[in-house]
């Protein structure tokens, strides 16, 4: 029997994909530097908040949304041992929870995770079958031409997928995804996975709030959301440097 030897595609293509994939960004704003350089924080009285709007969607009442805020800004009052954040009913400052489209963003994410996972194991797939084929020297015509289409089903799998994330990518890079603290002092939470997470959040938000920029410590509860090194809410804590006075 006639056999081809044909090359094995390249690994290359998989670590071009994952690349792409660690530059799905959730872009936050950060503190305003003019503001920054402006605003001399008065820690001798504590910024104040109120509960604004709470979209029923996120199935969360009033009461639970207090607590939560409380503890995020328990653990701002803690750290810096007195009390630089409060609740309080008549406050300027609203904490606002909108329900819009950046929720389905976050299903899009996973989503598009989901599509590279399934690509990357149907490249490995292929790989090792190419690689058997090559160690018995060729395979029978039959099976070359199948196994090339399916390197040509891949690509054109590829191709698509970096126009997928290209185009999140582009959509999500205006603002930040789950939070968002707005130079008027009012913050808006758009997501949240779990009562942790939203403490964690707001928590980072209330930062922004202290005139605390992003920190680079992946640890830190005050590091840009996304990124490499990206560690998980659970993992992220108030440290010492981001404490300014
Ligand atoms: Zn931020």
């Amino acid at each position: 029997m006639k056999t081809h030897k044909y090359p094995i595609l390249a690994n290359g293509l998989a670590s071009f994909l994952l690349a792409i994939a660690l530059s799905i960004i959730f872009l936050d704003m950060g503190i305003d530097r003019a503001q920054l350089a402006e605003a001399k924080v008065n820690k001798l009285k504590a910024i104040e908040y109120r509960i604004g709007s709470i979209d029923k969607r996120f199935g969360i009442s009033k009461d639970q949304v207090e607590q939560i805020v409380q503890k995020s800004m328990e653990a701002w009052n803690q750290a810096y041992d007195c009390e630089v954040l409060a609740l309080n009913l008549n406050a300027s400052k609203k904490i606002n929870f909108v329900f819009d489209q950046r929720q389905s963003q976050i299903r899009k994410r996973r989503d598009l995770i989901q599509k590279k996972e399934k690509y990357e194991r149907e490249l490995a797939a292929y790989n090792r079958e190419v690689v058997d084929w090559n160690a018995k020297g060729g395979a029978p015509k039959e099976i070359y031409q199948t196994l090339m289409q399916r390197k040509n089903a891949l690509e054109e799998q590829r191709q698509k997928l970096v126009e997928a994330l290209t185009e999140f990518n582009n959509s999500v890079k205006e603002k930040q995804i789950q939070g968002f603290h707005y130079s008027s002092g009012d913050i808006e939470i758009f997501y949240f996975s779990s009562k942790e997470e939203l403490v964690a959040i707001l928590t980072h938000e209330f930062g922004h709030a202290l005139r605390i920029k992003h920190s680079s410590n992946p640890q830190s509860i005050m590091a840009r959301v996304g990124g490499e090194k990206e560690v998980g809410w659970k993992d992220k804590k108030i440290t010492e440097k981001d404490i300014i006075f």
